[in-house]
């Protein structure tokens, strides 16, 4: 059993650290983790399918998801899984827009992780971060992270994590202008690149491209993007790179004035766009036409398509925030739902005056914890506790004197069991304990001491004179012929001796059939 579940934990830490590209075979392959015996186990592998469902669009799905592990991570105090449902979170909060929330999210993710945790997964949450830093206007601390992550990669003989890392850093210096930190950066991805032997990817092309670009060297951006714009893969594929190469070209023909041609880029980046439904990426051809108008003096021309562009920028933005107002409200209203159950739940298990567990929860729980017991061929105890003349309390002082007493009995209940062991009020004045893996014999002792605990207890100020005591009938089986119903009457049966015997006792299985003897010989 243990090397199972070693081997399933084994498994889910090796798929979280499959490459976000494989995310679809990832997701297909954690998928039966989730059913696992293993809790841990199943929260990471719900984690990876919060993953895919962002990656798919399936925003709320994901954000629902990744808050679920993320409140389980939260009340078991676990703190790796915390960090990585914090940093999925971050991806829910930065699809949908909310920057201020994605930080918040990225920061947990990385102060969460242990120095023992893998470093490729501190990499990439350092990325996370530091892509979020850069998005909310704060380069310097983005560039910082990408730097502490490079230098992890760097140790650990990533070359495939060093060139993204790499090419964020470039898009982030060309982004703030600065273009000999761009440059000198992309010649490190190139000779990653040439001692690793592996070829960069489309964002990674256009991230080249763009800084040749921006420093003027526009005859280099068609070689450059020559492996992407004739890849079949990216052809049929609906990610952006391909209007974004064509795009990057079509500027790059305007800076050096073969108007036509880019014209023809636009168009066809256009065509792109419409059909893979990229909004982003028609917003920035917009804002391109204008420019190239505007280079071939059709100034009416341009301040149109530049009306247009802001026309529908403004749209996109309102649309967003539609979208990520219904998102975030879909979301909470999910986690709300969940919360409010239980804690619907947990009031109809639970006793008003006392704040026990009530008779329904006992009757619930009993027949598991018994079978459970018998299972693992351990004893199950169960202890019925009864005041003793307790309607002398109520008639000589009062049954606000008497609830006073109840609560109090609650309370030192609670102090007399420990988890798995739980203590209940059936109804009136009459208790049960539940004491899973406990003998007769154990059961009996943990009885006497909380008879003596009710005994010894300052009662004066609410019953003055009045001593409150308690009779306790207890039994235990290991026996799978023994059931709940047959337990109950067993422990009443000694009650009731245990009151005939003058009160304030405790009576258990006579020593001849002790019931924690397995298998018990069952008389009843
Ligand atoms: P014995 O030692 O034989 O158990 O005597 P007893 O007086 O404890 O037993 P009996 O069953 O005759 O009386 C139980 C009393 O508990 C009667 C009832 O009024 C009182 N009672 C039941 N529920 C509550 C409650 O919620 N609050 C208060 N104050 N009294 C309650
Ligand atoms: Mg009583
Ligand atoms: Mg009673």
């Amino acid at each position: 059993m243990s090397i199972t579940l070693r081997f399933v934990s084994i498994e889910v830490a090796e798929l979280e650290l499959r490459p976000v590209t494989d995310f679809r075979a990832t997701a297909a392959a954690a998928a039966p983790l989730e059913h696992d015996g293993d809790e841990r186990t199943a929260m990471r592998a719900r984690l990876i399918r919060a993953d895919a469902a962002l990656r798919e669009g399936r925003t709320a799905e994901g954000g629902t998801l990744a808050q679920q592990v993320n409140a389980w991570a939260l009340e078991r105090g676990d703190a790796y899984v915390l960090a990585c449902s914090h940093r999925t979170l971050t991806h829910f909060h930065y699809y949908i827009g909310d920057l201020a929330g994605a930080l918040g999210h990225a920061v947990q993710a990385v102060a969460h992780l242990g120095p023992d945790d893998p470093a490729a997964v501190r990499v990439r949450h350092l990325m996370t971060l530091a892509v979020v830093l850069g998005e909310a206007g704060s380069p310097a601390e983005a560039a910082s992270r990408y730097q502490e992550a490079l230098a992890l990669a760097a140790t650990m003989g990533d070359h495939q994590q060093m060139l993204m890392i790499l090419g964020n850093l470039a898009n982030l210096a060309t982004q703030e202008g600065d273009t000999g930190t761009a440059a000198r950066t992309v010649e490190r991805m190139a000779e990653v690149q040439a001692a690793a032997g592996i070829a960069l990817d489309g964002p990674q092309l256009i991230t080249v491209a763009r800084v040749r670009l921006a420093d003027g060297d526009h005859r280099a951006v068609e070689e450059i993007l020559r492996p992407l714009t004739r890849d079949p893969e990216y052809r049929h594929s609906t990610s952006a790179a391909l209007p974004e190469a064509m795009l990057t070209l079509s500027e790059a023909h305007r800076l050096a004035g073969e108007f036509s041609a880019a014209q023809a880029d636009l168009d066809a980046a256009r065509r792109l766009a419409l059909e893979r439904g990229l909004r982003a990426t028609q917003a920035a051809m917009l804002e391109q036409q204008a420019a190239l108008y505007a280079a071939m003096d059709l100034h009416r021309e341009a301040y149109d398509a530049h009306v247009a562009y802001h026309r529908f920028f403004a749209e996109l933005q309102s649309a967003q925030r539609d979208a990520q107002a219904r998102t975030l409200q879909a979301v909470f209203e999910a986690t709300e739902a969940r919360r409010v159950g239980e804690h619907f739940r947990e009031l109809a298990h639970r006793d008003a005056l006392t704040g026990l567990h009530n008779r329904r929860y006992a009757d619930e729980r009993l027949p598991v914890l018994l079978g459970a017991a018998v299972a693992a061929h351990s004893p199950l105890a169960v202890a019925i506790v009864d005041l003793d003349h307790f309607k002398r309390i109520n008639d000589t002082l009062s049954h606000d004197a008497g609830d006073l007493v109840l609560r109090r009995v609650g309370r030192l209940l609670t102090e007399a069991v420990a988890e798995p062991a739980f203590a209940a009020r059936l109804g009136g004045e009459e208790f049960l304990l539940v004491l899973p893996g406990t003998g007769v014999t154990a059961a009996t002792l943990v009885c006497e001491r909380l008879a003596a605990a009710l005994r010894g207890h300052d009662w004066t100020p609410i019953t003055g004179r009045l001593p409150v005591t308690a009779s306790i009938g207890v039994t235990a089986t290991a026996d799978p012929r023994v059931t709940p119903a047959m337990l109950l009457s067993r422990a009443d049966r000694h009650l009731y001796a245990a009151k005939h015997a003058g009160r304030d006792r405790v009576v258990a299985d006579a020593a001849d059939r002790p019931g924690d003897r397995a298998p018990d010989r069952a008389r009843d």
